[in-house]
């Protein structure tokens, strides 16, 4: 820290990202990306869009949101285009949490929800997840705050039904709900169509998983246009020019290939099926995961022994040593079926040597 580092940011421990290894050739099931190119038109969209570098992008990214609105059921007034979905969420904490409204959400989930709460200086509360790792929805009835919930969760891969998260809406009007869906188009429910109806959610997607875009940076959010205005009044206050052009173009090529996505979608799911039924052959427990990845343990092994020999054979997962219920555990990204293979092939070698 140099001297001249505001206090307030001392005590700041930044998120740490999955490794994303330069040069090593790894099999990198660590930060749950599509083992997909991204779609041809999207790439199409993309490349054409770097002619015109020499312009400013549409700070109202009119063309995405009225494309996203297309794709989703919604008004484009309802949408806001962000620079990965982790933008429109660090914004979320800041626009709708404050002394009197804290963050309340699980104590396993993804790791960076703390980090946005502590950079943007409200408080937050971790409700513990049950024994089952799922969620205690009991305890987010009664919580008093802005309530964030990942769905399907992360690290568990475990979805609440679209039935639960509007008992939250309705718990408590006066409360907003915040339900990030990045991993909802691998079998989770979707409540962006809710907006509608409850102007109390924000719902966050992403095009960093099922639409092979992790590199572009594009988050969406949806919600009652009030809500959205709110998160364009920190937006222009902050960076009105948050989505590049060639992501901006990318976006509108990858919604218009809705089928491109399915079907990568699909076979995302078949290999986690796969996968998972073969992991349980060899004896490793799984959470019922309906995300990109699986979250696995192996009796009687450390998560962290696994992580390193995983390693040292060409693989990469990712490990959490906190929190430590879930330190035994691997979350593994669903990639390609040859890269299940590879990853069985080398788990067997590990749990028989
Ligand atoms: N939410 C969850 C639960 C995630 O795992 C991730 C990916 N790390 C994100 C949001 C953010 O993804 P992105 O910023 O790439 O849209």
């Amino acid at each position: 820290m140099s001297r001249f580092f505001s206090n307030k940011f001392s005590g700041l421990a930044p998120y740490v990202p999955g490794e994303q290894p330069r040069g090593a050739e790894y099999i990198k099931l660590n930060t749950n990306e599509s083992p997909f190119p991204p779609s041809p038109g999207a790439v199409a969209a993309g490349a054409k869009a770097l002619e015109r570098l020499m312009l400013y992008p549409d700070p109202e990214c009119g063309a995405l949101c009225a494309a996203a609105a297309e794709t989703f059921g919604v008004r484009p007034e309802q949408v806001i285009c962000t620079n990965g979905s982790d933008e429109v969420l660090s914004w979320a904490f800041a626009a709708f949490c404050d002394g009197d409204r804290p963050a309340v959400f699980p104590d396993v989930t993804y790791g960076f929800y703390p980090v946005f709460a502590r950079e943007q200086g409200v408080p937050y509360r971790e409700v513990p997840l049950k024994d089952d790792l799922t969620v205690d929805i009991d305890a987010f009835m009664e919580a008093k705050g802005t309530l964030v919930i990942a769905n399907p969760n992360a690290p568990t891969g475990i979805a609440l039904p679209r039935d639960v998260i509007e008992a939250l809406l309705r718990a408590d009007p006066a409360r907003m709900v915040v339900v990030d869906e990045a991993y909802v188009d691998f079998g989770g429910e979707s409540v962006v169509k809710l907006i509608e109806r409850y102007d109390n959610l924000l719902v966050t997607q992403t095009f960093s998983k099922s639409r092979s875009m992790a590199g572009a940076r594009l988050g969406l959010g949806f919600a009652a246009e009030p809500v959205i205005r709110d998160l364009n009044t920190l937006r222009f206050s902050v960076n009105p020019y948050n989505v590049n052009s060639v992501t901006l173009a990318a976006g509108i090529g990858a919604l218009a290939d809705p089928a491109y996505t399915a079907a990568n979608c699909r076979t995302v799911i078949e290999n986690r099926a796969f996968a998972a039924a073969e992991l349980i052959k060899l004896g490793f427990e799984l959470t019922d995961s309906r995300a990109n990845f699986v979250f696995a343990r192996y009796p009687g092994v450390d998560g962290e022994t696994l992580y390193r020999e995983l390693k040292a054979k060409g693989i990469l997962v990712r490990h959490f040593a906190r929190p430590e219920r879930i330190s035994d555990y691997l979350r593994i990204t669903v990639g390609t079926r040859a890269q299940m293979e590879a990853l069985l092939r080398a788990l067997a070698e590990i749990i028989n040597a």
